[in-house]
């Protein structure tokens, strides 16, 4: 299998390669050449395996050799071992709600599925190769510390993960500062989100300095992120269908970047019956306006009780571009060159109809998710975090549905409180977690003292 850029700019590389440049050189981002279609036979053989050895198959049919399969195996091991459930991503069923629950590994947020296994891929590849990677973030949320946990101790991987001095939730702060391996570097900026997340784009764009110091990222645009999350969706399949291939389910995905659900668009191109992809948007709804009118119009971001969603501009949605364009590039270029011209692009009318062929799309305000907490909690006692309450209030109606559950309650007890006035009870990766020792290097929003702080931290290691 090879990966060429959705802007039609490089030549076709492998798998491994894939992993390691993240985005593509030209700016596009890397996509599988073909997808693959599964047999209904082998849909039937998989939908009676543990999540690992279906892990190990799916993959096996994107990674194509670039990783022998006893060590594909063995990463995905010990990727998974760290996950609270022995089903990994069990489904169960809350009064009558088929609920994927993605939040049992160690920092009890979906992100996990992928980081868990893009860190130990990483780890191997660099260790087979030579080499080293030194990972660079900003984070408001659940990504830095589901990046932090991925790399955390791995030889020849830094992370220097960025977040906004007191402008993240204190348990999410305390999930990264109390991590106290030597390769892991928090840096608590002076500034918000947006000024933290400047500073990585100047260091990156900082060619000399990003080669010299093998830059990395792990944001949602690294195919292995994508591939990890393609897993849960046949998983799911399989656990409610029992392997019949007549047996059609619908998934309603909590969105943000558009990585998650873009997975499940992934897997019911292989041939997995999903009847359809429910995009779950809060009042960041471009997605949502784009199935509804065929119009992705940027416009400016709302903070809402789903902070995760907070995103305007859906990273991996030139992914689908890519694909609706029958993976012709130059209509992908058209197309986001008019975005960054007009802020706008439109596809046309038969295009549009494609778009809602893959996908509803439903957004939901803050109300109405605090509404869907306190109702599902009076019918069944269960606790839906407020990025889960978007899903389920967005398509948990249909009956055929799997609602994504990707975050645990209590990463989110402020909402929660308002929802039921009381607060959702710690996992065990959370207990404790305030009483920790930290460590965390507080500095101003500024790209030199950042650099030098890491020239610094690197040359002393
Ligand atoms: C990241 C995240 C999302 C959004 O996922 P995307 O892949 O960005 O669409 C939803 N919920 C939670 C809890 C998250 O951390």
């Amino acid at each position: 299998m090879h990966y060429v850029s959705t802007r039609g700019g490089m030549a076709p590389i492998g798998f491994a390669e894939a992993v390691l440049m993240g985005l593509a050189t030209d700016g596009g981002l890397l996509v599988p050449e073909r997808i693959p279609r599964v047999s209904t036979e082998t849909l039937q053989r998989w939908s009676s395996l543990r999540f690992q050895d279906l892990a190990f198959e799916l993959m096996t049919l994107f990674v194509d050799g670039a990783v022998p399969a006893p060590d594909l195996r063995d990463l995905i091991e010990r990727s998974y071992a760290s996950f609270a459930h022995p089903e990994v991503t069990p489904v169960v069923d809350v009064a009558g709600l088929r609920i994927l629950e993605l939040f049992h590994g160690p920092t009890a947020a979906f992100k996990d599925v992928a980081l868990q296994f893009l860190g130990n891929l990483f780890a191997y590849l660099l260790e087979r190769d030579g080499g080293t990677l030194n990972i660079c973030g900003a984070t408001s949320g659940d990504t830095g510390s589901a990046a932090i946990y991925g790399v955390r101790g791995k030889p020849r991987i830094s992370i220097f993960m960025l977040h906004p001095k007191g402008r993240v939730s204190p348990i999410q702060e305390r999930q990264m500062t109390s991590v106290l391996d030597a390769n892991v570097h928090n840096i608590a900026v002076r500034g918000s989100f947006d000024d933290a997340q400047r500073l990585v784009k100047e260091l990156f764009n900082d060619l000399p300095f990003k080669s010299e110091f093998s830059l990395g990222a792990v944001n949602s645009i690294n195919w292995a992120r994508i591939l990890a999350q393609m897993v849960y969706y046949v998983y799911a399949w399989g656990q409610v269908s029992g392997g019949d291939p007549e047996h059609g389910v619908s998934f309603s995905v909590p969105t943000g970047n558009f990585g998650d659900v873009f997975a499940g668009y992934l897997v019911k191109q292989m041939g997995v019956p999903i009847n359809r992809l429910i995009i779950a948007t809060n009042r960041n709804d471009i997605l949502t306006r784009f199935v509804n009118t065929g119009v992705y119009a940027l416009g400016e971001v709302y903070q809402t009780l789903s902070p995760a969603m907070d995103i305007q501009i859906a990273s991996n949605f030139e992914r689908y571009l890519y694909f609706l364009f029958d993976g012709q590039p130059e209509r992908v270029r058209e197309r986001l060159d008019a975005l960054r011209r007009e802020r706008r692009l439109e596809v046309d009318a038969s295009d549009l109809a494609r778009v809602r062929h893959d996908f509803d799309a439903v957004a939901v305000s803050d109300p109405e998710t605090l509404a869907q907490i306190r109702q599902t909690e009076a019918v069944s006692g269960y606790i839906l975090c407020p990025h889960t309450a978007v899903g389920v209030a967005a398509g948990g109606a249909r009956e055929d549905v799997i609602c994504l559950a990707t975050a645990h309650p209590a990463k989110f007890n402020a909402a929660i409180w308002q929802a039921i006035g009381r607060d959702a009870p710690l996992p065990p990766p959370l207990q404790g977690l305030m009483d920790l020792p930290t460590r965390c290097l507080e500095l101003e929003a500024d790209a030199a003292t950042l650099k030098a702080h890491m020239r610094d931290t690197l040359a002393s290691v």
